[in-house]
């Protein structure tokens, strides 16, 4: 029986622990915090159901179902509302809903004239020679012109990433997008050969894919898994440092070390998955390789908070009928969109009631942390009740900070990508996986997690 050891018990980590245990290897995972999760935090307060991270995923990969078929949570999943399809873009204090078809495109007034004959260029733009060392930003203006940047990819990026599009590399944020001109020479022409490409392959592209959570939220996904895993999964081990077995380099093996209630502990296995972020994972493989330093801790995790606000519906004075809205950088805000998180998914509060998910930071404005909390979200309340048009003070209200979120895959990623395959062939049976390689949602965290459990079936180890 090969041994597994896993760091982290993400929805990463626990996805490849899963499979690799039921494919007969002995597996540990080890937990720094008490319960199952990492990014995927779901609390219950006062009737509210609250998802500190993930709101929902999308379910891009059959692998989701499945798996939640598997560890006995399919008649808990539930999907998005009809009316979570329309999301609105903020501009000049007016919502106005994103266009989805080309219809609506024509029609709305969330874009001028000029901007909606440009993007209609988009087929007979070439392609351009500017390689990886693109921005989102770049690449988009180039495409589609200044004001759908401005006005559609800007917000959609921050909704994603919590990101800037001047900062984030295409080719490896959006490498899909990037593929489209990349293979078929433009967005149009791509987008209706790649709709063939996926359906060859049972996947959904984001755009079509149905939305999801859970019952009782999003960390009922990663719980459930650990559950199946039962005492393979070891909480507050908080992993220090991962060494050869031995200094003889005949000696087989890796050993891992990890600290649980003050004493130290080690674990000697054939093959490490390690699923923490970058800035952590950085400590621990350094004393390998003193490179991956440089490339682990030059990955920028933007800090977001999360304040959750609830009030009764009686105060809130326009339709609640998607899933909300995103502000564009252009608007000056100080938040960057809200969720209307109890339109979206049934049982989020009481009837009588509305939940909010409010973002605020991220990269791109990551000072605005040095004002003094209070200040911070009385002006973001002040901000979110003149768009949303609700009345008087919220009924509950929550915040969760994340000082750092979500890895930003910015201009120059493909350095670090290309770094962390080669410590991997350097250090046969080491593995590193996690949000910061291969797409930062829950649906790619999935998807990778079975590309790793295929890498280390396939692997000889040390
Ligand atoms: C605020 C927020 C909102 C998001 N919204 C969405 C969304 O709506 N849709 C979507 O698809 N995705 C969203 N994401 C992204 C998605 O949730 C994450 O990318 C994904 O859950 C990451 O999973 P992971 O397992 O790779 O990492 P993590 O969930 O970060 O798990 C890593 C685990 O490692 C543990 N750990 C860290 N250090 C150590 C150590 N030294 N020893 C042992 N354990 C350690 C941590 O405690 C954690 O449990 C959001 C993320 C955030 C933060």
């Amino acid at each position: 029986m090969k041994k597994v050891t896993i760091l982290g018990a993400g929805i990463s980590g626990l996805a490849t622990a899963y499979w690799l245990h039921k494919d007969g290897y002995d597996v540990t995972i080890l937990e720094a915090k008490g319960e199952a999760g990492g990014a995927m935090e779901t609390i219950r307060e006062d009737g509210f159901l609250i998802d500190f991270g993930p709101n929902s995923g999308l379910e891009t990969t059959p692998l989701i179902h499945e798996l939640a078929d598997e560890v006995g949570l399919s008649s808990e999943m539930i999907y998005a509302n009809e009316s979570a399809n329309k999301r609105y873009i903020l501009r000049n204090n007016e919502l106005y809903p994103l266009p989805t078809t080309p219809q609506a495109f024509i029609k709305t007034k969330l874009f001028s004239t000029k901007a909606k004959l440009r993007v209609a260029a988009e087929p007979f733009i070439g392609k351009s020679n500017d390689g990886y060392y693109q921005s989102m930003a770049q690449f988009v203006r180039r495409r589609l012109g200044q004001e759908f940047l401005d006005y559609a990819i800007d917000p959609f990026v921050s909704g994603v990433f919590a990101g800037d599009p001047n900062k984030l590399s295409v080719k490896s944020a959006f490498p899909k997008l990037y593929r489209l001109e990349e293979v078929y020479g433009g967005l149009v022409k791509g987008m209706i050969k790649g709709a063939k490409e996926r359906k060859q392959r049972a996947e959904q592209s984001k755009q079509s894919a149905k939305m999801f959570s859970f019952v009782n939220g999003m960390q009922s996904f990663p719980k459930a898994i650990a559950e199946q895993l039962k005492e393979h999964v070891l909480y507050g081990c908080r992993v220090t440092n991962v060494e050869r077995a031995s200094t003889e380099l005949s000696t087989k093996g890796w050993k891992v070390l990890y600290e649980k209630d003050g004493k130290l502990n080690e674990i000697i296995s054939d093959y490490i998955l390690s699923t923490i972020p970058a800035h952590t994972a950085s400590k621990i493989f350094s004393s390998l390789d003193k490179e991956f330093v440089n490339h682990a801790d030059n990955i920028f995790y933007p800090p977001v908070m999360i304040l959750y606000l609830g009030f009764r519906k009686d105060q809130i004075a326009r339709p609640l009928d998607g899933f909300g809205y995103l502000i564009p950088s252009k608007e000056q805000k100080i938040f960057l969109g809200s969720i209307w998180s109890s339109t979206i998914f049934p049982n989020r509060c009481d009837d009588d009631k509305a939940a909010f998910t409010l973002f605020i930071g991220g990269a791109r404005s990551p000072n605005l942390f040095e004002m003094e909390k209070e200040k911070l979200i009385d002006k973001v309340l002040h901000e979110f009740k003149e768009i949303t048009k609700v009345n008087g003070e919220p009924i509950f209200m929550k915040e969760r900070m994340w000082q750092k979120a979500i890895p930003q895959y910015n201009i120059g990623y493909i350095e670090h990508e290309n770094y962390f395959d080669k410590f991997e062939k350097d250090n046969p049976g080491i593995f590193i996986g996690g949000n910061f390689r291969g797409g930062i949602s829950v649906g790619d965290c999935v998807k990778n997690s079975e590309i790793v459990f295929n890498k280390i079936k396939s692997s000889v180890p040390l």
